[in-house]
């Protein structure tokens, strides 16, 4: 039997363990490479990307985990995990960053600007099932989120956000609460936020700070399906 694990070197991996718990199923935290050999499929949670590159890299874990992506077991990246699934970046404080990659695609670090700049916004995921009688929407948390600028021809998109972004200032105006005129002198861009490549899942958002368990839902099945394959079953024990 596999556990999914969760990369917990920093970030928020306490809240995607505790919405597994939700789910009946057991998060296994993941801090050695050895600990990658007991696991089904791995989430990599968000935070600050350059720190967990670093913490990642002291505990030489890149190799590890480019070999579990490469095995073809399920990886979810949140946030700052997106910006490590990805094959390319652009963006303030790009460099140095070592990558997992994986993921055929361009992410921009800190697109939605700094902290200040975080917001909430209900995204339609048709891909999710829908609350009774509503439509499949999920409110998704940008918190100094990423954005994906494009994507390869094997990337299934699941969810985009169209962003005003002021043409002398480039800020991007997010929120219907700024006024009008800020978007008379604006342009609008289509970013995509959560996106799918085989065994690889990401979202620039933070499903794991809202009480939606349908993206850790939808993980598990992703994982389910992946592990069955393998001939291997996903734990459902639940830590007391
Ligand atoms: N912008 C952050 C980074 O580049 C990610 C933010 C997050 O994970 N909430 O690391």
């Amino acid at each position: 039997q596999r556990s999914v694990g969760v990369l917990s070197l920093q970030g928020s991996f306490n809240e995607h363990i505790a919405a597994l718990r939700r789910l009946g199923v057991m998060g296994v935290e993941v801090r050695k490479a050895e600990h990658l050999e007991k696991i089904g499929s791995l989430i990599i949670p968000g935070g600050e990307s350059t720190t967990m590159a670093k913490l990642a890299h002291y505990h030489n874990l890149f190799p590890a985990l480019r070999e579990f992506v490469k095995s073809g077991r399920p990886v979810w990246g949140t946030c700052a995990g997106l910006i490590f699934l990805a094959d390319r970046a652009i963006g303030q404080k790009n460099g140095g960053q070592e990558f997992i990659g994986g993921l055929d695609c361009t992410v921009h670090r800190n697109f939605f600007g700094s902290q200040l700049q975080s917001f909430e916004i209900d995204l339609l995921v048709s891909k999710l099932a829908a609350k009774e009688g509503g439509p499949a929407s999920f409110r998704g948390v940008f918190i100094r989120a990423p954005a994906i600028m494009e994507v390869g021809p094997d990337v299934e998109v699941l969810a985009d956000y169209t962003v005003h972004v002021n043409d002398s200032t480039n800020a991007k105006i997010v929120t219907s609460l700024r006024g009008l005129e800020d978007k008379k002198s604006s342009s609008t861009q289509k970013v995509v936020v959560a996106a799918r490549q085989g065994n690889l899942l990401v979202t620039a958002f933070h499903p794991e700070l809202t009480k939606d368990t349908r993206w850790h839902s939808f993980f598990l099945k992703m994982s389910v399906e992946n592990n069955e394959e393998h001939g291997l079953s996903i734990s459902k024990e639940v830590a007391s």
